[in-house]
């Protein structure tokens, strides 16, 4: 079951990336895993390495996880057989532990926090910007026109790497809305790399329902949960 599921994402992404002129590898895949117990993450996982051992170019699967809770919970049963990227907000009495099990924190939305976990990491530390793209008040994330100059702030810290800019896309029914988004943090990106922040390279954008449109704008990492996981029990 999940290997089909996972296979047929695999599908999803590769046909998006030829329709766009892009190379299929460029795109990643992060499996968001909130709510899925350890032992079915392992098994997406071993099915993912499977199916990766017949085509050895192949990037592995990235981990996803919204909460330090279950970050911290998950982490020493995931701990070696993937990158667990921290992709919910992180509060600031929870640094030690999202640094314990997350090797990217993919939610960073604030100079302060991005400084706490400059003191506390032992580094090179990956970090996402998280921008709020649609405007939408209960998604978390910086506005558009304080990205880049956050970005620019983190990068300038010790032992942070801003590897890029991460979005949760719009919650709406037209698919040019939800792309218009995407296009929008593209474009922030190729400002942030212009001005200098030469790391920044990735956009982290698109999930189960929306994944196509996030990679003809240039999504080099989609997030997935339902698509490969089934519906989450609301
Ligand atoms: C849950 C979640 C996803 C995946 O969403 P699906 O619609 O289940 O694919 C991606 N990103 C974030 C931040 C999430 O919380």
């Amino acid at each position: 079951m999940i290997a089909e599921r996972l296979a047929r994402v695999r599908l999803r992404v590769a046909v998006a990336a030829q329709e766009a002129g892009r190379d299929p590898r460029d795109v990643r895949l992060l499996l968001a895993t909130k709510t899925q117990p350890a032992d079915l993450v392992r098994e997406a996982l071993a099915a993912d390495a499977r199916a990766r051992a017949d085509d050895p170019a192949a990037t592995a699967l990235l981990v996803g996880e919204n909460r330090v809770q279950e970050l911290v919970a998950k982490g020493p049963e995931l701990a070696g057989f993937a990158d667990v990227h921290l992709i919910g907000p992180l509060q600031s009495n929870k640094v030690n532990a999202a640094l314990r099990w997350a090797s990217c924190i993919e939610s960073l939305a604030s100079l302060d926090l991005a400084q706490r976990l400059s003191a506390r990491t032992t580094g090179p530390l990956d970090v996402y910007v998280q921008v709020n793209v649609s405007g939408e008040p209960t998604k978390h994330g910086v506005a558009p026109e304080q990205a880049v100059e956050l970005a620019t702030a983190v990068a300038a810290l010790p032992r942070l790497r801003v590897a890029g800019l991460m979005t949760v896309g719009a919650r709406s029914a037209d698919p040019a809305v939800v792309r218009s988004g995407y296009a929008l943090l593209r474009g922030l990106r190729d400002e942030l790399v212009a001005s200098g922040t030469r790391t920044a390279t990735e956009l982290s954008m698109g999930m189960s329902g929306d994944l196509e449109l996030a990679v003809a704008e240039g999504a080099t990492l989609v997030r997935v949960g339902s698509a490969v996981f089934g519906p989450r029990p609301t």
